[in-house]
């Protein structure tokens, strides 16, 4: 092998690195990730949604040169979990954003789910940031703004998703022009040859029981209804300026396929592993090149099948719904987000039954009429109204 990538791009100075959403799934493998190069890398900014005890833990190892912490109440406990360090400690929305811009990053970890990511990311994207983005329904809820961020302040979107890590990892030295089709492939979730009659007496523990991956509650219920594919529809959209019927859903049980890119000529590449978010992570970070890490290998002797079909979207209708709001364009990917993220705390909260998710979903989009290029005001807005409208729908009729 050559004098590897690795060693003409790492040029000895670390990186600086802010993890957004350090103490989630996704930011606890990014640190996991870290861990394994402590000279590439110089942690400025942790945070966290309220979990101060851990929040607390991490900086005491990485030495952040801030934390922020979302919940105001948290703030106290935090200021004095850290008392006797010289970190400096921000609270609220405001300082998730002032983490988020942290001077000292050069690459900022979105790992906070949900739209609560939304405003730390375009933070991060006006001070020019390079974002290794898991926060996907950022791009749900603002694609287009953000593509407005990244061409005014000339910051980086890398994907962290494993689908859409897969298709920029099948795109490098490709060009776009002759890019046919993304094929984003599916495990199909825990659901995936259950009886769509028996949906109704689905339950929290079931549907938090995926077969494959291991991810935080939202997502994990986003995958049993397939909206989290939804989501990723309207992710790759974004990310790789490619339009509704050029991406294609494959249900891909064993999750070792990642995703595929069809070419013009008719050749498809496909980016393959054992279904490991570090391996993704990792690629986020050292993008161009890629870093020896002792993630675990395909044993391709115990992989002894690979199958794929189509999706079946009578059965998760939340797949065709995010195909239409992304049809439809302007605030309705917002209102599907929005609808969505409500309806998922509901069900978690055992307060509505799995096939209501849908069900309020598409209501929801029904009520909401659609508005064109909206600025994150509009968005803002709409992401509110389309709460409401959900615990009005979901709220038992008295008489
Ligand atoms: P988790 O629920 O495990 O973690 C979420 C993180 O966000 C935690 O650090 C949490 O803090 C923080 N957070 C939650 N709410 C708020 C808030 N209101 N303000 C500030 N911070 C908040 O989620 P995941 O790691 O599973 O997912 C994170 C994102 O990555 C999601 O967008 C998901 O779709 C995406 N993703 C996840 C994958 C996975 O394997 N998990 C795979 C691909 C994408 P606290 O701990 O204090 O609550
Ligand atoms: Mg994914």
């Amino acid at each position: 092998m050559p004098r590897s990538f690795q060693e003409r791009s790492f040029n000895g100075t670390p990186r600086g690195v802010s993890v957004l959403g350090s103490t989630g799934s996704i930011g606890t493998q990014t640190l996991e990730v870290l861990r394994l190069f402590p000279d590439r890398f110089r942690v400025q900014a942790l945070t966290a949604g309220s979990n101060v005890e851990l929040l607390a833990k991490q900086a005491r190892e990485f030495a952040p040169r801030c934390v922020a912490i979302g919940a105001e109440e948290q703030g106290p406990a935090l200021r004095e979990a850290l008392a006797d360090t010289d970190i400096e400690v921000h609270v609220g929305g405001e300082g998730l954003c002032t983490a988020a811009a942290d001077p000292a990053a050069d690459v900022v970890v979105a790992a906070v789910v949900g739209y609560a990511g939304l405003k730390p990311v375009l933070a991060a994207l006006e001070a020019g940031k390079t974002v290794a983005l898991a926060n996907k329904e950022t791009l749900v809820v603002a694609g287009a703004l953000v593509n407005r961020l990244l061409d005014a302040h000339g910051g980086t979107l890398i994907p962290v998703d494993s689908e859409h890590s897969a298709i920029f990892q099948c795109l490098v030295g490709e060009s776009d022009r002759q890019v046919e089709e993304l094929v984003l492939t599916a495990s199909g979730g825990p659901f995936r040859t259950r009886p769509a009659d028996t949906f109704g007496a689905v339950t929290r523990e079931e549907a938090l029981d995926h077969p494959n991956w291991s991810m935080g509650a939202k997502i994990t219920i986003d995958s049993a209804t397939m909206m989290n594919k939804g989501l990723e529809v309207i992710e790759a959209r974004w990310l790789f300026d490619v339009g509704a019927d050029r991406i294609r859903v494959l249900v891909h049980p064993q999750s070792i396929v990642h995703s595929m890119v069809a070419f013009t000529d008719g050749s498809t590449k496909a980016q393959l592993g054992v279904p490991d978010m570090k391996v993704p992570i990792q690629y986020a970070l050292s993008h161009p090149a890629r870093w020896p890490a002792p993630h675990e290998r395909l044993d391709w002797s115990e992989v002894p099948r690979l199958d794929f079909e189509l999706p079946d979207t009578d059965k998760f209708p939340c797949l065709r719904l995010a195909f239409e709001a992304l049809e439809a364009g302007g605030t309705a990917p917002a209102v599907l987000n929005a609808a969505n993220e409500e309806a998922v705390a509901l069900f978690l909260d055992e307060q509505i039954g799995f096939t209501d998710i849908p069900r309020l979903i598409e209501a929801t989009l029904a009520r909401r009429a659609v508005q064109e290029a909206p600025t994150l005001d509009v968005l803002q807005a709409a992401d509110a109204d389309a709460r409401r409208t959900v615990q009005e729908l979901a709220r038992p009729t008295t008489n």
